[in-house]
């Protein structure tokens, strides 16, 4: 069973040390005897600045081979490895610094001046898109062999900070053990193996593209074409060489949206995988005709890791998030008081197992808030089982809309809407209402070049949805706004539009 995080991932590559680890654009190879050279560098030079087990490094740069090594030597010197957006502004670093309190923190040449005023007790370090700066020069000083400081699995290995959606972003305590295993699992149910190469065009502050991605490619001994961001021209030059792809949802509607998208294109590729927010059924299929692959959908969070997939072998379901990852239990609960639902019905989906995270960090009172007696997490999503044991996601919580007393899915609207023709796709929210606490409000993206209103629309879903569910009013657009893991910013969409609707509703 995975226990120490680099210990587990390092026998995944254990005798191809000389093979291809990564490669960017420019074609510079790093081999895995690079990662381990360069990592223990870097944990050597953390080590040298005075890091402790269990001691935080911040980490806001951006994406680049170095960054991954210093990844790697935070894990390795027993530190806990804190990644932050790129987009955080200072003001919102000073919050998670505070609360973090880091030993290091290292972050792009031009505000190593202005973190250092913040944390004043931390060795602020820079470190550039190229993989430049003082932290990679401290680097090179320090290099020589290095013994990874032991930890148990229980012992952190990261801290991630949620999105905070619903207030301040709280920081996930993820254990060795959280990472090592779902590494192990996610390397074997998508047959991840050494012949595999990921296209890799996923940010390295998120779960998404750090563990998910990356943890799972060294657990398999596989390489990765590392890209700095998605760009689809780059996409479409690499992507003959690549057997894999995870991604979010905009890159396969991005992908889709383009004529080199074709079954040539994509001919020796094994796997596509989705996550991070919901693939339309739509997408899905668009894609499958287009290429033949179908997209291989899966459900985690920053919290849990990776918690359920569609299978690699069997039916891969439109619209759901698939099966329970080996290992890891998931149940349907009342979200009022938690008591087990039966198949079928729509509930808090709650999750228990190695990958659940440890609890958020300083937060004890949030931490017992979201975990039941025993041991399930509550994830804050509500979704259904199907009579197969697929999982579908009908949203947040959060999200659901009660309008005079009656409870709205988002989604079943949303549905609704995507499938009538001149729909692109939608996104419906709650916004108060005078007599029903909340109302249902549609915000629409018409596809290109369709002449459809409010009216038309309205028209349509009488033939199709109960009244209560039926939108008040419809809002169309030309896109919906969605953060950089592709999910739709529904806290943006409320705020938008409870003015407006107050105002013509
Ligand atoms: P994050 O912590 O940023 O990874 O966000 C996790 C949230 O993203 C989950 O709680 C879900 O609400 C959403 N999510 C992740 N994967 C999916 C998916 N395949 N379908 C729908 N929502 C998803």
């Amino acid at each position: 069973m995975a226990e120490a995080l680099f210990a587990t991932l390092r026998e995944g590559f254990a005798g191809r040390e000389r093979e291809r680890f990564l490669e960017t654009p420019d074609g510079r190879v790093w081999t895995y005897v690079d990662l381990l050279d360069r990592s223990a560098a870097y944990a050597r030079m953390l080590r040298g600045f005075g890091l402790e087990p269990g001691d935080r490094v911040a980490v806001q740069v951006e994406k680049s081979p170095e960054n991954l090594c210093l990844y790697f030597g935070c894990v390795r010197a027993g530190g806990v490895y804190l990644p932050l957006n790129t987009a955080y502004t200072l003001a919102e670093l000073a919050y998670f610094l505070g609360d973090a309190e880091p030993k290091v923190v290292v972050v792009r040449p031009g505000h190593v001046e202005e973190v250092g005023r913040l944390v004043p007790a931390a060795t602020v370090l820079a470190l550039d898109d190229k993989g430049r700066g003082s932290a990679a020069d401290a680097a090179d000083v320090a290099a020589g062999p290095f013994e990874d400081v032991l930890r148990e699995a229980d012992d952190l290995a990261a801290i991630l900070y949620t999105s905070g959606t619903t207030g301040r972003s709280k920081g996930a305590m993820l254990t060795h053990r959280n990472l090592a295993s779902n590494a192990l699992v996610l390397k074997d149910y998508w047959r991840v193996t050494a012949a595999d190469v990921l296209l890799h065009a996923l940010p390295i502050y998120h779960t998404h593209g750090l563990f998910t991605a990356t943890n799972t490619m060294v657990a398999a001994g596989g390489a990765m074409l590392f890209m700095p961001k998605f760009d689809l021209d780059e996409v479409f030059r690499l992507l003959p060489r690549a057997t894999l792809m995870m991604g979010v949802p905009t890159f396969y509607t991005r992908m889709l949206s383009d004529p080199r998208l074709t079954r040539e294109a994509v001919a020796h590729m094994r796997l596509f995988v989705s996550g991070s927010a919901p693939l339309l059924a739509e997408t899905h299929r668009a894609f499958f005709e287009r290429t033949g692959h179908a997209i291989l959908e899966r459900y985690g969070m920053t919290e849990t890791g990776m918690n359920s997939s569609n299978p690699y072998d069997g039916e891969r379901r439109p619209g759901t998030v698939g099966l329970p990852l080996p290992g890891t239990e998931i149940r349907i609960t009342d979200p009022a008081t938690g008591r087990p639902l039966p198949t079928g019905a729509i509930g808090m989906i709650e999750v228990k197992g190695p990958n659940v995270f440890k609890g958020y960090w300083k937060n004890p009172e949030k931490t017992a808030a979201e975990f039941r007696p025993d041991g399930f997490f509550v994830t804050g999503d509500l979704g259904r089982f199907d009579e197969r044991g697929y999982l579908s996601i009908v949203g947040r919580g959060k999200d659901l809309v009660i309008t005079g007393g009656l409870n709205v899915y988002p989604k079943e609207v949303e549905e609704a809407i995507d499938a009538l023709p001149g729909v692109f796709e939608s996104a419906v929210i709650g916004v108060p209402h005078p007599d029903f606490g909340e109302a249902v409000v549609a915000v629409v993206v018409p596809e290109k070049g369709a002449s459809i209103d409010e009216a038309s629309i309205l028209g349509a879903l009488a033939h199709t949805l109960a009244g209560f569910k039926r939108p008040k009013r419809v809002f169309l657009v030309e896109e919906l706004p969605r953060n950089t893991m592709g999910k739709v910013q529904k806290n943006v969409l409320r705020e938008r539009y409870r003015a407006l609707f107050a105002a013509t509703g």
